[in-house]
């Protein structure tokens, strides 16, 4: 799988132009000579893309070489005006990282940093089609994660890049919107027979320009059963790049790619190479947040929270500390010592992630209906039977068969108690009665 992200920094990778192409108002604007590639501009890295590529690179629990450098990457391209890529061909900033999931680890050969391309347009002028180039996004800081080839199946490609998704949120290093397209995968993908023993089929076929995780499982399993069923006639798959076609469910076939492409790629002469020392390294080390699975580990000793409970809380940096922040206020005040973190927990998932109100109001909530679920029993009783008394329809219907009625039921008690009760209390009394 190789991964592109853009960096969300301030300023573009090599100049000073600001980095935010999705929000431009017009094309061409967010430029200057040198990612339009002007003779004589400059290129100068930006040193905020430089930490954050390792601070990711660490998240990713890689190596960080002390030595490292630019390469020009050769292709000709109209979306690339130097008619090169700066980007890493031999020393990457990261190396040898891993994620784990459920479904198998997945190793990670190499982060590096590159600069993002413009962006071709196509359209009709004057009558004429033509191909209009917009360079803001030309040098948008790119960092490409690529892995080992050690995914076997779709889910297990949704489940690395769901999380991988989630450590990229944490670090805030980027908007990995994949809409926006700040965010775009690329699986290979290729078939053996019999178990995997390191050597890789001799053809691959890519697919571009997939923008969520469910089509990249859906992309990958309908190419493993093309690759079977072309391989199972004798045939071997074409090397070639595929599009995913959304509407289908399906991949179609973009250009074949028989032989790798020669690159020419060789130190760009313009950046001098980058040496780091372990105390820098170890400075961005300190800046990383706490980690998901980290997080995990000590929400399950802290809160005796399960797991699945958990991994729903910390989906999101912000809701892991919102849940926090409910769990301090629990702690400093009296009034709410009833409160358990496994209710704020289960109000938070019932809420979906999405609450607007502040960390004591929602602990004020929680022990509200606390207060409801303690109301006498006597009283929930006397209740039930005045409602039953009262809707003698309703109580026929039910015994007739249609048992929805007992939600009209609850609903009645409810407002006898004037909203207090906890409804399946009530609805197993109701039950009691009408039986
Ligand atoms: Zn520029």
């Amino acid at each position: 799988m190789e991964i592109h992200i853009e960096l969300a920094t301030k300023s573009k990778m090599f100049c000073g132009c600001k980095n935010d192409p999705f929000n431009a108002k017009n094309p061409n604007i967010y430029t200057c000579p040198v990612c339009l590639a002007m003779p004589g501009g400059l290129p100068v890295p930006n040193r905020q893309a430089i930490e954050w590529t390792i601070k990711l690179g660490l998240a990713l629990g890689c190596t960080i070489p002390l030595f490292s450098k630019f390469d020009r990457k050769h292709y000709f391209y109209p979306d690339l005006p130097k008619g090169y890529q700066i980007s890493q061909f031999d020393q990457p900033f990261c190396k040898d990282g891993i994620v784990r999931v459920p479904e198998g680890d997945v190793r990670i050969q190499r982060v590096h940093l590159e600069e993002d391309t413009g962006k071709l347009q196509h359209a009709v002028v004057d009558g004429k089609k033509v191909t209009l180039v917009d360079f803001n996004r030309s040098g948008v800081p790119l960092v490409e994660i690529v892995t080992e080839p050690d995914i076997r199946s779709g889910d297990q490609a949704k489940a690395f890049l769901k999380k991988l998704h989630q450590i990229i949120k944490y670090l805030a290093i980027s908007g990995a919107d994949m809409e926006k397209g700040s965010m775009r995968l690329e699986p290979n993908i290729s078939v053996c027979k019999g178990a995997f023993d390191g050597v890789l089929p001799s053809y691959k076929v890519e697919v571009k320009n997939i923008n969520s995780f469910n089509f990249v499982k859906k992309a990958i399993d309908y190419e493993v059963s093309r690759h079977i069923d072309i391989l199972e006639t004798g045939e071997l798959p074409k090397q070639e790049t595929r599009g995913y076609d959304a509407a289908n469910s399906a991949t179609i076939s973009q250009r074949s790619k028989e032989t790798a492409e020669d690159y020419r790629y060789f130190p760009d002469p313009d950046i001098p190479p980058i040496r780091f020392t372990k105390d820098q390294i170890e400075t961005i080390k300190q800046t990383l947040p706490e980690l998901p699975d980290d997080k995990r580990i000590r929400f399950s000793q802290s809160f005796g929270l399960k797991d699945s409970d958990i991994d729903l809380i910390i989906d999101r940096q912000e809701h892991a500390d919102y849940f926090e922040k409910c769990i301090d206020v629990i702690n400093s005040t009296p009034a709410f010592d009833r409160v358990t973190p496994y209710m704020v927990a289960k109000a938070l998932i019932n809420s979906r992630g999405v609450v607007r109100v502040s960390e004591t109001e929602f602990v004020q909530a929680i022990s509200d209906k606390l207060t409801d679920l303690t109301i006498d029993p006597l009283i929930l009783v006397e209740a039930c039977r005045k409602i039953t008394e009262e809707h003698h329809d309703a109580v026929e219907s039910y015994h007739k068969g249609k048992e929805s009625v007992i939600m009209f039921l609850i609903g009645q008690v409810k407002k006898e108690l004037k909203g207090k009760g906890d409804a399946e209390k009530i609805k197993e009394e109701l039950l009691m009665q009408l039986t």
